[in-house]
């Protein structure tokens, strides 16, 4: 469990969209657990705020919490483990998305001056990235569906290399 696959549990229960048979487990642990009930405090704050600031709090769960709600999710992983699957699966889609938006933002020439420099330090000793985005701006649309997945997962550890909670392109 990282902090992403807890922050989405978190939003979850927030935002009451959670599972009744979850909810109730948490809400039991909260009560009995104070670091983890005072960050899920601040979380529901923050949920009401923007998007970056919720990606700026996960990166910002406490270590002590992490572990705590950590054990907890291990626990309800043995009872319900679709519930913990569906975590899982949102943040393969969320990666998904943002490596689309990746891609167009550098079509675009729509990087940020921090990913724009990463990326053209990838690309001078990636050929592979460096082919893939040369015919993309000749063409002037990334195509439909997801890039390769070498490709794929150099974007993603480009994402992870930038600064928590900076964007990676232009508004
Ligand atoms: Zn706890
Ligand atoms: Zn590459």
């Amino acid at each position: 469990m990282n902090c992403k696959e807890l922050a989405y549990m978190l939003a979850d229960y927030c935002n009451g969209s959670m599972d009744p048979r979850l909810r109730e487990e948490l809400d039991d642990h909260l009560s009995r657990c104070e670091p983890c009930m005072a960050f899920t405090k601040t979380f529901r704050a923050t949920c009401e705020g923007t998007r970056k600031l919720r990606e700026a709090i996960e990166y910002a769960i406490p270590a002590e919490v992490r572990e705590r709600l950590g054990t907890f999710v291990r626990a309800a992983a043995l009872k319900y483990p679709e519930k913990m699957r569906e975590y899982r699966d949102q943040i393969e889609r969320d990666r998904r998305e943002k490596v689309a938006d990746l891609v167009s933002a550098a079509t675009a020439g729509k990087l940020s001056s921090a990913s724009a420099l990463l990326m053209e330090s990838h690309c001078a000793a990636c050929p592979e990235c460096s082919g893939y985005f040369d015919a993309l701006r000749s063409t002037g649309t990334p195509p439909a569906g997801d890039p390769p997945a070498g490709i794929r997962s150099h974007l993603i550890a480009l994402m992870q290399a930038l600064p928590p909670g900076e964007e990676f392109f232009l508004a």
